[in-house]
C-alpha cells in the first residue's frame, strides 16, 4: 500500500538538528541527571534530566512529528506510558476498553487501579453496540488497541471516535501494531495515541521505551505533569537510539509489510493452518475497515495450527529463522505462543473467548528475505 512521500522526510529530519556549539549532525546524548546554574533558580531551562533532558526533548519532537500531533511526551516502556495515561484518571470512574487488549494492558488495569476504584468494562469492539451498552455518566475513558494482540482485529476509530465525542470521553488508541506509518489515530478523531517504542519504533529488538501524542494543551499538561512527577523517564540513551530508529521507520514498515503479507499468503494456502489472522487478507473479518483507516498492514500475522500443542512444540522447535521470543516489530523474525507468554496472564475464560488456545501461533515477520522466512516455515512444517 502506498506510503506519502512526505512521511520519508518527516522520519529522516523528525527533531533532529545540528547540535549548535560543535555541529553534530545527530543530537548528542545528553549523559547527565543535572545542569549548572548561574545563580540560585538561573538556568539554561534545563535544571534536572528527569524534568527535561536536551535528547528527550529531540525525541519528543520527532514523536510529535511521527502521528502529526501538537505534543509528545516519552516514557520508560509502552506501560509506564499507558500508566500515565491511567492516572488522567479520576478515582470511582469507569472506562471501556477491546476485550483483546495486550494482556499487560488488561493487568494494568485488573490488578493496579481496580483499587482506586477504576472500573474496566472489557468489550467486543467489532460490536459498536457493545461500547454503547455500557456508557454512563461515570465513563471518562474509551481504550482501543487495533489491530489487537495477538488476534489482531480491527476496530473502526472513526466510529468509535464517534460514539467517544457525543458522550465527552477521551478516547486513546493504542497504535504499537501498525505504527505510525501505516495508521493516524489522531486524524481519526483520537485523543492520545499511545506506543510501546519497544516495538517497531524502536525496531531492533535492544530497548525498551513509550511514547504519548496528543494534540490537547489540557492534556498533555495533565500527562506532562504526570511524566514528571512519576518519573518513569527513559534515559538519555535510549532517547538517542530511538531517534536514530525513528530515521529508518518507513523503509523497515515497507519491508514487514511486504514480508508479513507474503507470509500471511503462504499460510494461508498451508494444509496444516486451520486459520490465519491479518488484516490485509480479504478473508479478515474486518478486512473493509483495515483497507479505510490503515495505509498498510505491518509484520504481525497470527495463524491457527492446525493439530496438537505437541505438534506446535515440534513445529516451533524446527524453526531456525523465527526466534521463540516475547515482544514484536523487531527487525529479525520472532514467533510467540499467546497463551503460554504474551497472555498468560489474561483470565483463563476470556482467554478461550478470545480464541488464544494452546494452537494459536504469533509470527512478528522481520525484514529478512521472504523466500527464506517462508522456507523455514515450509520445513518446520514438513
Ligand atoms: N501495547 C502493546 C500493543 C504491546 O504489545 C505491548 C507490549 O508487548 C505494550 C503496549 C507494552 O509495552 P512495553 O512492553 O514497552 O511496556
Amino acid at each position: 500500500m502506498a506510503i506519502a512521500s512526505k512521511d520519508f522526510t518527516k522520519v529522516v529530519h523528525a527533531g533532529v538538528h545540528p547540535e549548535p556549539i560543535t555541529g553534530a549532525v545527530m543530537t548528542p546524548i545528553f549523559q547527565t541527571s543535572t545542569y549548572a546554574q548561574t545563580a540560585p533558580g538561573e538556568h539554561t531551562g534545563y535544571d534536572y534530566s528527569r524534568a527535561k533532558n536536551p535528547t528527550r526533548d529531540a525525541l519528543e519532537t520527532a514523536f510529535a512529528a511521527l502521528e502529526g500531533s501538537t505534543y509528545g511526551l516519552a516514557f520508560s516502556s509502552g506501560l509506564a506510558a499507558e500508566h500515565a495515561i491511567a492516572q488522567i484518571l479520576p478515582a470511582n470512574c469507569e472506562i471501556i476498553i477491546c476485550d483483546d487488549v495486550y494482556g499487560g494492558t488488561g493487568r494494568m488495569f485488573r490488578q493496579l487501579f481496580a483499587k482506586y476504584g477504576i472500573t474496566a468494562h472489557f468489550v467486543d469492539m467489532n460490536r459498536l453496540e457493545s461500547i454503547s451498552e455500557k456508557i454512563s455518566s461515570r465513563t471518562k475513558m474509551i481504550w482501543v488497541e487495533t489491530p489487537t494482540n495477538p488476534t489482531l482485529k480491527v476496530v473502526d476509530i472513526k466510529a468509535v471516535a464517534k460514539i467517544a465525542k457525543s458522550h465527552h470521553i477521551t478516547l486513546v488508541v493504542d497504535n504499537t501494531f501498525s505504527s505510525p506509518v501505516f495508521q493516524s489515530p489522531l486524524q481519526l478523531g483520537a485523543d492520545i495515541v499511545v506506543h510501546s517504542t519497544t516495538k517497531y519504533i524502536g525496531g531492533h529488538s535492544d530497548l525498551i521505551g513509550g511514547a504519548i501524542m496528543t494534540s490537547s494543551k489540557e492534556l498533555y499538561d495533565q500527562l506532562q505533569f504526570i511524566q514528571y512527577a512519576g518519573g518513569a523517564v527513559p534515559s538519555p540513551l535510549e532517547c538517542f537510539l530511538l531517534l536514530r530508529s525513528i530515521k529508518t521507520l518507513v523503509v523497515r514498515m515497507q519491508q514487514h509489510e511486504k514480508n508479513g503479507m507474503a507470509v500471511a499468503k503462504f499460510l494461508e494456502s498451508h494444509k496444516k493452518v486451520a486459520k490465519v489472522y491479518y488484516p490485509g487478507l480479504p478473508s479478515h473479518p474486518q478486512h473493509a475497515v483495515a483497507m479505510e483507516q490503515m495505509r498498510g498492514f505491518s509484520g504481525m500475522v497470527s495463524f491457527d495450527f492446525k493439530g496438537s500443542y505437541d505438534e506446535v512444540l515440534v513445529f516451533i522447535k524446527k524453526l531456525k529463522l523465527f526466534c521463540l521470543a516475547e515482544s514484536l516489530g523487531g527487525v529479525e523474525s520472532l514467533i510467540n505462543h499467546p497463551e503460554k507468554m504474551t497472555h498468560a496472564s489474561v483470565p483463563e475464560e476470556l482467554r478461550k473467548k478470545l480464541g488464544i488456545g494452546p494452537t494459536l501461533l504469533r509470527l512478528s515477520v522481520g525484514i529478512e528475505a521472504s523466500e527464506d522466512l517462508i522456507a523455514d516455515l515450509q520445513q518446520a512444517f514438513a
